[in-house]
């Protein structure tokens, strides 16, 4: 019989994994990804939407060739919980699904407990947190257009680590971009529970003091832990409470609900601890977790990037084991971050992470990486075309 397995969640990590699987093995492995979203919404390129140079179906891209192309069976369903002893997952329609081996790539999970008020303040839709791309990218949008002229858009910032690093110093910038088009008595503020801009951040505050000057106001140290939606109020450990028009509170973060629940995020209880060679769990065999939702080793960002280049390593690990090959010995990951600061003008951050055996880990390769000198037109085409690029690798 032909070997099998399973992908739950089709993100940046999961969807690329069930392509790569297949391709790895030539066809001769089924896959079957479970996802129970009709489309693939990126996250990277979704703050464009905020800032109003993008809409959301600019940046949806179907499934249709997974399965059409490649062969990925796509079951649209949820997974309710795995079983590592029989090898099975369960789905929430009913369904449990066999496996051989099993990858994991389900994003993360907003810690609501992290700041009082918020899970009630987001079912509400009176505060919004968008840090999964979609229908609530598109609400926070229509909060930012209907807020009145002289209004305040905040953002809190959870101490790292979360989801991109630069992503909320990017968001800031485009609301600041639609505002100063459109909105010029406005402000935004960036309420960061860490010390600094924890990405680019020279890169990003000196485009702030010349570009948005009078705009954006950024102030570190604010880690939110109550928020009251009647009052339009976020509180602090410290500070002094901060009233705003849109509110974009973030929370802490983990690995995705259904990795914490199945006793998988054993790190801080938060993240989910792999062999970094094969991403194979440390607490169960024969499931792999990628993305987001593992322990990352210094320097290596939770990215979508990152997630697709994990993938495409427990791919490899996956069909060379299933098939009685080695496994690589010295897997190379890659990232690069675009940020827009405007609807055209983009900063990068890149690196280059080798596995190293002796360590099991991946170290920065020396001189591999780099940042931006300045923000320039050519890197928001690069920016653009690497999203178009990525969403083909991973969906098509
Ligand atoms: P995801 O892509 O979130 O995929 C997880 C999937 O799993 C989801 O589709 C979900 O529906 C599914 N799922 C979860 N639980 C279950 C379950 N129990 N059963 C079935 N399915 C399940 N990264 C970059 O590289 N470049 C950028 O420019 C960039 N910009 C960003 C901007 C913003 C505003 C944000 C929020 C993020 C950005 N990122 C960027 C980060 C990037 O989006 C994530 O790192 C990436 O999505 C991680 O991939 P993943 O596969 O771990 O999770």
């Amino acid at each position: 019989a032909k070997a099998r397995v399973v992908v739950v969640g089709g993100g940046f990590g999961g969807a690329t994994a069930a392509k790569y699987v297949r391709l790895l093995s030539s066809q001769r492995v089924d896959v079957t990804l479970v996802e129970p979203q009709d489309s693939f919404v990126s996250c990277p390129l979704s703050n464009l939407v905020l800032g109003g140079s993008k809409s959301i179906a600019d940046v949806t891209t179907s499934y249709a060739a997974l399965e059409s192309r490649h062969g990925v069976r796509r079951v649209k369903d949820w997974v309710k919980s795995i079983d590592p002893q029989k090898k099975t997952v369960q789905l929430a329609g009913g369904q449990s699904l066999p496996y051989d081996k099993l990858i994991l790539s389900p994003g993360i999970d907003l810690m609501w407990s992290g700041v009082e008020g918020l899970e009630a303040a987001n079912r509400s839709g009176a505060i919004l947190q968008a840090w999964k791309a979609g229908p609530e990218t598109v609400a926070l949008r229509r909060q930012l257009e209907s807020m009145r002229d002289g209004g305040v858009y905040a953002i809190a910032i959870p101490e790292a680590p979360y989801r991109c690093p630069p992503g909320p110093y990017e968001r800031a910038s485009q609301v600041a971009h639609y505002f100063k088009q459109h909105k010029p008595k406005s402000k935004v503020l960036i309420l960061d529970a860490n010390q600094d801009v924890t990405s680019k951040g020279p890169l990003f505050k000196k485009y702030w003091a010349e570009q948005y000057k009078g705009i954006i106001e950024y102030r570190p140290e604010h880690k939110a832990v109550a928020v009251d939606a009647k009052a339009n109020t976020v509180k602090f450990d410290v500070q002094n409470d901060v009233r705003a028009d849109v509110l974009n509170v973030l929370p802490p973060m983990r690995a995705g609900a259904i990795a914490v629940q199945s006793g998988l995020a054993t790190a801080n209880a938060r993240w989910c601890l792999v062999d970094y060679q094969t991403f194979e769990s440390t607490v169960a065999k024969d499931v792999h977790v990628i993305g987001d939702s593992i322990q990352i080793a210094p320097g290596m960002p939770k990215s979508g990037h990152m997630a697709n280049a994990h993938a495409k390593v427990a791919a490899a690990a996956v069909v060379a084991q299933l098939t009685g090959l080695s496994v690589a010995e010295t897997p190379l990951l890659t990232n690069t971050c675009y940020s827009y600061v405007s609807d055209k003008q983009v900063i990068h951050v890149a690196s280059v992470h080798l596995y190293d055996a002796k360590d099991k880990t991946y170290k920065t390769v020396p001189g591999s990486g780099g940042v931006s000198a300045a923000p320039s037109d050519i890197e928001g085409v690069y920016a653009w075309n690497w999203a178009q690029n990525i969403w083909a690798d991973s969906l098509m």
